[in-house]
């Protein structure tokens, strides 16, 4: 019998061997070569690269116009545009919840969300990174999944979320509690702080503390506490904004000179903005009125429960009055005054939806923040920056992902068209290739079609106030 560590010895020699047998031969099955292509590298310099032939192997591009094995799989690029993967800084996967009233102890979940029902809406759009916003034990578990390659999905980065107040999760109000729960949270595993809405001044102020101390870059809420005097929010270590209108609720004539003043705290402190307008877009129009949710194409891909939710309890919808619809169309377009204005000064702007919303649809919602950046004024080729090298570059992880170069990882949009002509043509995606898996238009269209389909015969089942509130 050999021991563990001796089997785990032998199964590397066996590597070892393998690995001396000819690159071609060992790569032939993952190995592609897209030919013709023109190539938005979004490396520092922006190049463009046309007619390009790029070599992509074991999840990782080999080589940009050079040599590349003969038995490869040859796809014709001719008149397509190849761009890195999308990075969506901001999204809630929902987890399996239940049971409503625990009825024993190792009881466990009664509702399950199918995880590759869920990530293949981010693939269908191009979108190859995900930065869950509050993530919790259960997403480490979906991110091993996508690892391991059981599911095709985003890579994943993990914010704990830190509040105030009673709440669930980790609910702090002391400095003292605060820099225990950023301690907590890096020994979990956590890769980054997420600060909320009810922290006290001196809590919030010690988790930035502590976070930096750490390690640990923060992004967040600007806690309601700090009420008029939004400047002292602006510490060192702030390092993003969550929402555009985290700082909208503090604007008191909505005027573009009061969008500057904001944006110069962001500068100054060296804070980049994830606006999420897509966010309050949806909120607006739900507001006004639940018929643009329904006539979504996209919501036939959400899972029937949370359809029911949001189409039979909405939130939004229930606020709905006409001093209401105002205020939200207000803040639309005081967080597009405040996007134009960051983007003048230079403060970083970067692309996140909050998907998992009501309204909000994961992946689909990407492509529709990026035009929403574009109406806010920025170009086309800002937009793709704010949805691959600049996040990849918070995130820390631009040494591997965010561009088009040898030696990063392939996670890669063909397109149709070219989307610096126009952004809409992010949506014309002739196939995706993340982690290694080659997933052509015909093939999403396959699988986005079953899963309707899945939703559909289910629906009876997920009546949101049925499985709420059950008859006793
Ligand atoms: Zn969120």
């Amino acid at each position: 019998m050999f021991k563990s560590t001796q089997l785990i010895g032998l199964v590397l020699m066996g590597l070892c061997l393998v690995s001396k047998k000819s690159h071609a031969q060992q790569t032939a099955t993952n190995a592609w070569v897209i030919q013709h292509v023109n190539i938005i590298t979004m490396n520092e310099a922006n190049s463009i690269i046309p007619n390009a032939t790029v070599y992509i192997a074991d999840h990782q591009i080999v080589s940009i116009n050079g040599a590349y094995p003969k038995n490869a799989t040859v796809i014709d690029g001719k008149g397509k545009w190849l761009m890195p993967g999308l990075i969506d800084m901001h999204v809630h996967t929902p987890t399996d919840v239940g049971p409503f009233g625990l009825k024993y102890p190792t009881q466990g979940a009664t509702i399950f969300f199918d995880l590759q029902d869920q990530m293949l809406l981010y693939i269908a759009n191009g979108v190859s990174t995900i930065f869950e916003l509050s993530a919790r034990a259960e997403h480490f578990g979906q991110r091993n999944e996508i690892a391991k390659g059981t599911v095709i999905g985003p890579r994943m980065a993990l914010a704990a979320m830190i509040d105030g107040g009673t709440g669930q999760g980790r609910s702090v109000n002391t400095p003292e509690e605060g820099r225990q729960a950023v301690k907590s949270a890096k020994a979990e595993g956590y890769e980054f702080i997420k600060v909320y809405a009810y922290l006290n001044p001196a809590t919030y102020f010690a988790i930035i503390d502590e976070s930096n101390k750490q390690g640990l870059k923060v992004i967040g809420h600007i806690p309601t506490s700090f009420k008029d005097k939004l400047k002292e929010a602006f510490v060192p270590g702030f390092g993003m904004v969550a929402h555009a209108e985290e700082l909208t609720n503090y604007a008191k004539d909505y005027s573009d000179q009061e969008a500057q003043e904001m944006a110069a705290l962001l500068k100054t402190n060296g804070t980049w903005l994830s606006p999420t307008l897509i966010t309050m877009e949806a909120i607006a129009s739900q507001v006004r009125s639940l018929e643009p949710l329904k006539a979504l194409p996209s919501l036939a891909y959400v899972h029937p429960l949370l359809q029911s939710k949001w189409l039979t309890a909405n939130k939004y919808n229930k606020m709905s009055s006409p001093e209401n619809i105002a205020h939200f169309e207000q803040y639309t377009r005081f967080n597009l005054q405040l996007v134009k204005a960051c983007a003048a000064v230079g403060v970083p702007i970067v692309a996140g939806t909050d998907a998992g919303t009501s309204g909000v649809i994961a992946g689909f919602s990407l492509p529709d923040e990026m035009a929403l950046l574009v109406k806010a004024g920025l170009s086309p080729q800002a937009a793709i920056a704010s949805a691959t090298k600049l996040p990849a570059q918070w995130l820390g992880i631009d040494k591997v992902l965010g561009s088009i170069e040898a030696g990063k990882l392939a996670d890669l949009i063909l397109l149709e068209e070219n989307p610096l002509n126009d952004i809409q043509n992010i949506r014309k995606i002739a196939a995706v290739i993340i982690n290694g898996q080659w997933l052509d238009q015909a093939s999403i269209q396959k699988k986005l079609q079953h899963l309707a389909q899945k939703n559909t015969n289910m629906k009876d089942q997920f009546d949101w106030k049925t499985i709420t509130s059950p008859k006793k």
